[in-house]
């Protein structure tokens, strides 16, 4: 555990119970302050358990990478690793692209491996440089930030977007197809996606894990982290106004706390805050409908398969307009009889479910390029559509919060973490990436900035 310091701030109220928020707190708590979480729903946000016949899902994130974050984590919190992390059989899966299926990594013995290593060693100079873009403060004062950040703009070059660096390196259609989906990891079609996205599977390569026990040992974990600390994690308290160093909860109950850490998204906070936050669509990273079925038996099917939208034109028109596209991008998971069915979405607060013709069709294109007629027939189903995640999260439900400009991609983080004196913020919204390595990052950074003006 963090050694305990002396300083002013006694008691620190952290705002959402998600992991970012989590992380944080077993952070502050190491280092000696009284923490309450409070959480308007219950702890682990994006990541919770759903059932569906008879099974139990771990919701939100399914892949676990750049686990030198986590790592990084563990170590400031002076914890041994409780994971167990597993590496997932297909790394980043198989991408059903129009020009053939791809399985990123690609495999010596694919013909397009060659291609594969030539964009292996493009990427391949800020291989050694992530973890401190991850965890290091945007500071120019920094070395180590200015080291990371030079090695980035080494490599990408004039190009903002991933899509600029993607067509600038002419490599065979279908991995570029492949490089441009997963772009997507940013929430935005390639033609906004930072290009620092286009790199992300060659550093990522076959780096791609899950804990023994699911994703949800990893909300375990961050709970036992914080009861041993003494947090408070208060569920089903919701923070209806920030005012100075005062918040006030769903049922009136006043609470004060000399320092407040927003882990919600920054649109959320600015209304708490009786600020304004517009976001307009466009400005939005994308929503999803994520579909968890109990199959009737083993799908047989691969870890991880990828279904890029067939032509990224016309996906991002119909972003942009918020009507949904003619094929989306959809990432199929399969575990035993388990299978998530996650499906790309413009971010509109709507209500889609499995009945719905167009989540019909998106589903039958699955059976079809899977070569699995059928599979998901009388299949039990859990889903979580925009709606649920705009209940929580940022208008329209968009995963990642407001899309930021390309010029703010990377380190160049889009949202101060100092927002007023006594007021401070982490987590998907703010953090670049907005997967379980920029929030864990994002957490170290603030921890870091606090313990350096000793709170
Ligand atoms: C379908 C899906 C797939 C994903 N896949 C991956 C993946 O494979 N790998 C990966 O790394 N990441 C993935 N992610 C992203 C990852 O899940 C998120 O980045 C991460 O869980 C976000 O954590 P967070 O704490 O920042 O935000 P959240 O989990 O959104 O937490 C915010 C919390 O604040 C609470 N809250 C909101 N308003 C209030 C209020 N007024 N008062 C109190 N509490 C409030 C919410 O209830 C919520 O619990 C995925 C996300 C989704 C949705």
């Amino acid at each position: 555990m963090g050694r305990p310091v002396k300083s002013p701030v006694e008691s620190v109220g952290i705002l959402g119970g998600g992991l970012a928020g989590l992380a944080l707190a077993c952070l502050l708590a190491g280092r000696g302050h009284a923490v309450t979480v409070y959480e308007r729903d219950r702890a682990g946000g994006k990541l919770r358990r759903a059932e569906a016949g008879g099974l139990t899902f771990d919701t939100g994130p399914s892949l676990f990478t750049f686990p030198e974050v986590w790592r990084a984590l563990l170590a400031r919190l002076g914890e041994p690793d409780p994971l167990e992390l597993r590496p997932l059989p297909g790394g980043l899966g198989v991408q059903h692209t129009p020009f053939g299926a791809l399985p990123l990594p690609v495999p010596p013995e694919h013909p397009l491996a060659g291609e594969w290593q030539r964009y292996v060693a493009a990427v391949s100079p800020l291989r050694s440089h992530l973890l401190a873009l991850l965890t290091t403060p945007p500071r120019l004062t920094s070395p180590d930030f200015l080291r990371a950040s030079r090695a980035l703009a080494g490599v990408l070059g004039p190009h903002l977007s991933a899509e600029s660096w993607i067509a600038a390196h002419d490599f065979a259609p279908a991995l570029a197809h492949a490089l441009r989906t997963q772009a997507l990891n940013a929430g935005l079609p390639p033609q906004d996606a930072p290009a620092l996205y286009a790199l992300l599977p060659g550093l990522i390569g076959a780096e791609v894990y899950r804990p023994a026990r699911g994703m949800g040992a990893v909300l375990d974990a961050l709970l036992d982290f914080a009861r041993r600390r003494g947090v408070t994690v208060r569920e089903g308290t919701e923070v209806t106004r920030l005012s100075g160093s005062q918040l006030t909860l769903s049922g009136g109950e006043v609470c004060r706390h000399d320092l407040l850490v927003s882990a919600l998204d920054p649109a959320r906070l600015a209304r708490l805050r009786g600020q304004s936050d517009a976001s307009p669509l466009a400005r939005r990273t994308v929503s999803g409908l994520a579909l968890y079925f109990a199959l009737a038996g083993e799908s047989g099917l691969p870890a991880t398969s990828v279904l890029p939208p067939s032509d990224f034109g016309v996906f991002r028109r119909s972003l942009h307009a918020g009507t949904l596209p003619p094929d989306t991008l959809t990432l199929v998971h399969a575990e035993g009889r388990k299978l998530a069915v996650l499906l790309t979405v413009p971010a509109l607060s709507r209500h889609l479910n499995s009945g719905h013709p167009w989540v019909q069709a998106q589903l039958r294109r699955v059976e079809t390029v899977l070569h699995a007629p059928g599979l998901l027939q009388g299949a039990a189903v859990t889903a979580l559509d925009p709606l649920h995640y705009a209940a929580g999260g940022h208008p329209g439900g968009a995963i990642y919060g407001a899309a930021a400009p390309l010029w703010r991609a990377g380190p160049f983080h889009p949202q101060p973490y100092r927002l007023a004196p006594g007021l401070w913020q982490v987590g998907t919204g703010v953090h670049p990436g907005g997967g379980l390595p920029a929030i864990f990052g994002g957490a170290l950074i603030v921890d870091g900035l606090l313990a350096l003006i000793r709170l």
